[in-house]
């Protein structure tokens, strides 16, 4: 696990309290996941003993608490709470968890609650606190989480170079013959090779199966001539992730219908890119990447959003979808992935990871986006 300075993050617990305040939130809860990395630098475990960052928002006197059981205590030297300030609450089995939380918390109003934390412990602190509304803790961190510091940045550009180096490697693995699963399985392990610390997810899929867009891997043997949709990613030992789509042709070139879809959809996704910028609305990186699609009759074809924000997990905000005004801001990062799926026929799609900056974006991902015949 890569230490991330103790200064930020104190400084995030700190304006992660003030935007609570600015929510109208009293208290923020955050259970064992990646909002907790975030804030403490450590996800913990979640199951059915409480775990839970007791976070007041600003203007409130308590400084923040860990309420953790007893037995898991010793897993968390090596964090920096002294320093941050943060007080370590334990308990045992014989104690009612949310009960040392409700001592924590004062008396508040409305408290937010992790979006991940687990509906048992939701329900346990409703019994605990009746009549305190509340509400996900997501639209609190978002605001931070959201827009990315230069050492987050420099660990998702390491990590796209890192699964570029694994579809580099793609001649290796891709072959007619072979099975969807066998390939995958290299691929798998070559992400590890890379610099991974695992594959969150390995999506190879092979003619039809292409037209899936969140296929996974399946018993299927490549032939020539297919159009392999090949997406990957996965976590640096720092939490950040790469994800990236190329699609190959494997053993052949693709037909000319094939080949003019695909013509358009490196169209579209050249067109999204360049519409980043700040002040844009994340609404119309999706309109741009769409319009091309849609003047060649392959609008229907394009069933998902352009893309989703990627940092500590693969999907976050922003996420870049028809209906979100949110304008773009330096820092944001997140994927640039229109597809074309065919049914029972083939699919396509290119993807990218960009970061915002003063004046355009980064490209973390620049392996050939033409249609490569391995
Ligand atoms: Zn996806
Ligand atoms: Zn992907
Ligand atoms: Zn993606």
């Amino acid at each position: 696990m890569t230490a991330v300075p103790v200064e930020l993050l104190a400084d995030r617990l700190r304006r992660a309290g003030e935007v609570a305040a600015s929510h109208g939130v009293d208290v923020v809860l955050i259970t064992p996941g990646t909002d907790l990395r975030y804030l403490i630098g450590a996800e913990g475990a979640t199951h059915e003993r409480l775990t839970c960052l007791v976070l007041p928002a600003a203007g409130h006197l308590a400084p923040p608490a860990l309420v953790v059981p007893a037995l898991e205590a010793p897993g968390l030297a090596g964090l920096p709470l002294e320093h941050l300030g943060v007080e370590v609450l334990t308990w045992t089995d014989s104690e009612d968890p949310y009960l040392l939380v409700s001592d924590l918390a004062g008396g508040p109003t409305r408290m937010a609650v992790a979006d991940t934390m687990p509906a048992a412990h939701v329900f346990g602190l409703r019994d605990t606190f009746p009549g305190v509304a509340q509400s996900l803790a997501g639209p609190v961190l978002r605001e931070l989480r959201m827009r990315k510091d230069a050492a987050e940045v420099a660990q998702l550009r390491a990590a796209g170079a890192a699964i570029d180096r694994v579809h580099a490697r793609m001649a290796e693995f891709l072959k007619a013959g072979r099975t969807e699963a066998q390939v995958g399985a290299d691929i798998t392990a070559a992400i590890v090779e890379e610099g991974h610390t695992g594959a969150a997810f390995v999506i190879v899929g092979s003619g039809p199966n292409g037209a899936s867009p969140h296929h996974d891997v399946s018993d299927r043997v490549i032939e020539t001539g297919d159009v392999v949709v090949v997406d990957i990613g996965g976590p640096l030992p720092s939490g950040y992730n790469s994800d990236c789509t190329r699609s190959y042709a494997v053993g052949a070139g693709p037909v000319a219908a094939v080949r003019e879809a695909y013509a358009v959809l490196l169209d579209a996704q050249e067109r999204a890119v360049r519409a980043v910028r700040p002040g844009v609305p994340a609404e119309d990186i999706d309109a741009a990447a769409r319009e091309p699609l849609t003047a060649a009759g392959l609008g229907e074809r394009f069933v998902h959003r352009t893309g989703h924000g990627i940092g500590l997990d693969v999907h976050e905000e922003p996420y870049i979808v028809g209906g979100n005004p949110l304008p773009l801001e330096p820092g944001m990062a997140f994927s640039v992935e229109p597809g074309v799926y065919v049914e029972g026929e083939w699919g396509a799609r290119i993807e990218d990871i960009v970061v915002v900056t003063e004046n355009g974006c980064e490209r973390l991902n620049s392996r050939p986006r033409e249609l490569v015949v391995l």
